[in-house]
């Protein structure tokens, strides 16, 4: 089975929207006219059921199987919001709103969805039910986690969830997962140390802050290199150190040391986390000093589940004969992840060919991958709940 011919033709509707929406980027979970264009389709569609509200701006759709005697229920989710960035694509459809650009290709998932509701809605050949969801606040505002906080899996009863993003760099019609970590928790963390103040020409009536932070940085790279299994990944950058003191012959009172972490498994996360608290305080005590780690947790490691991956993968090799089965993970961070974390289910790449990166000024998504990620979202629906 190629694309689903039926989006074939629904493509030139699909492609409007998508323009429409990329003309009119919003941010965060400010995406009142993207929230109130989708709920608009949605019901010309004939979808049973349009909530709006969801996560603050978020859209859940309901729509029916011909048949539920599966009890079964799956969610598609894409993601509304744009990025504050000043658009220099030269498109026809550009940005109208100044300093705000729909770089990172969500104006395309919202329209793929909306494809795919559509198609589902008018076929309904499916046993069980499928929940369209549309989330504000991808970019930083972990409007997913908001969704799922206002009881989405729970209301719904959904059993799985599946999502996907277009990837620059591989080729149109291609597809690209892998099982367990795709993408990664992005956290950062301060560490203050206080030591003794004083001048700098009397260390011995002082205790050297700045030296103890010394101590600290260069440990830090252990926690990597001495505690995460060599087979795994880990990240742990002290990228700032700041003093409370700019004078050169003050020995500082508190010294501030800043940077990331990043991990692709839940457990090298929180092994990461100890080891950094656990180095900090003693190498500090060691000196005589005190140094307190504030870990401040971004998105978690998006984590795609055994069983989901694989019906993902049947259902992309349905349409396409290139499905890269283990691409390499990136280090980037997605809200996606609070869904996978909340139920099973899968988060795919789909080609976006050979344009500029994603939240560049002049990255484009490319209209042609529509069929594709359409195809892909209703076969999950079909392929999961499949006709009595
Ligand atoms: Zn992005
Ligand atoms: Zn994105």
């Amino acid at each position: 089975m190629p694309v689903k011919n039926r989006f074939a033709e629904l493509l030139p509707d699909i492609i409007a929207w998508r323009h429409d929406f990329h003309a009119h980027p919003e941010l965060q979970y400010d995406v009142h006219r993207t929230a109130g264009r989708v709920s608009e389709l949605l019901r010309s569609f004939g979808v049973d059921e349009v909530v709006e509200g969801i996560g603050q701006t978020g859209v859940v759709g309901v729509i029916r199987g011909r048949t539920d005697s599966s009890g079964r229920v799956i969610g598609l989710r894409a993601d509304m919001d744009a990025l504050p960035i000043i658009e220099a694509t030269g498109l026809d459809y550009a940005s109208t709103a100044p300093g705000r650009m729909h770089a990172c290709g969500h104006d395309g998932h919202t329209s793929m969805l909306l494809g795919a509701a559509q198609y589902l809605a008018e076929t309904r050949n499916f046993d069980g039910t499928a929940i369209v969801i549309f989330q504000p606040a991808e970019e930083g505002g972990a409007g997913a986690q908001a969704m799922i906080g206002d009881g989405l899996a729970e209301r719904w009863n959904i059993q799985e969830f599946y999502g996907l993003h277009n990837m620059p760099g591989i080729p149109v019609g291609h597809f690209a997962i892998r099982e367990g970590g795709i993408m990664a928790a992005a956290d950062e963390f301060e560490i203050t140390v206080t030591g003794k103040g004083g001048h700098a020409a009397m260390p011995n009536n002082a205790v050297d802050t700045l030296l103890v932070a010394a101590q600290i940085v260069v440990a830090m790279q252990s926690v990597v290199s001495r505690n995460v299994d060599p087979l795994k990944n880990g990240v742990v950058s002290c990228c700032v150190v700041e003093t409370d003191s700019t004078a050169h012959n003050v020995i500082p009172q508190v010294v501030k040391i800043s940077g990331t972490a990043r991990s692709l498994d839940p457990d090298v996360r929180e092994l990461q986390v100890q080891a950094m608290r656990r180095i900090a305080e003693n190498t500090a005590a060691a000196f005589g000093a005190k140094a307190e780690l504030d870990y401040h947790y971004g998105y978690p490691v998006t984590v795609n589940h055994p069983a989901p991956t694989r019906h993902a993968i049947e259902v992309a090799r349905s349409i396409s004969a290139d499905v890269d089965t283990d691409v390499a993970p990136l280090m980037g961070g997605e809200d996606f992840s609070f869904m996978l974390n909340a139920r099973p289910g899968a988060y795919m790449f789909i080609g976006n060919g050979d344009t500029a990166g994603l939240h560049h000024p002049q990255y484009t998504f490319t209209d042609e991958a529509i069929p594709f990620g359409a195809s892909w979202l209703a076969g999950m629906v079909e392929a999961r709940m499949p006709a009595a």
